[in-house]
């Protein structure tokens, strides 16, 4: 999409700390980081929101979590423990229209998140 923050990042035409890529994912630290370790992971492909998630896109899905998974283990996050999230819409604090999965971890994290 040609007006998309994080497409534009997946083209380069944006910098950003790219710290994990697979086939279909994009990892990079967040710009604003609300924990030690604040990484985004995002689907190469374009989708907006969980809404819009098809079910052919299952797998995909999927992959921004293994890269989650594989994330933590470089961050050394994987036995402290971390959180993963995905805001979905302005009334939960999405920004930026590109589904991304929030890894935070680092510090002790609460619960419920404000
Ligand atoms: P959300 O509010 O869930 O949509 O998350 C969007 C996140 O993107 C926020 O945590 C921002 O700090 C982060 N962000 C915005 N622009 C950039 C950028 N250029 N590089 C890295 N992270 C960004």
């Amino acid at each position: 999409m040609i007006d998309c923050l994080f497409c534009k990042i997946v083209a380069g035409d944006i910098p950003a700390d790219i710290i994990h890529e697979t086939e279909t994912t994009l990892a990079f630290r967040d710009i604003n980081p609300q924990a030690p370790t604040h990484v985004l992971i995002i689907p190469k492909e374009h989708i907006e929101t969980i809404n819009d998630i098809t079910d052919e896109q299952q797998a995909l899905i999927g992959s921004l979590y293994t890269a989650a998974r594989d994330i933590a283990k470089q961050e050394g996050l994987a036995e402290d423990g971390y959180r993963v999230v995905m805001n979905c819409g302005e009334k939960a604090g999405q920004s930026v229209f590109h589904i991304h999965l929030h890894l935070l971890g680092g510090r002790p994290l609460r619960w419920p998140p404000g």
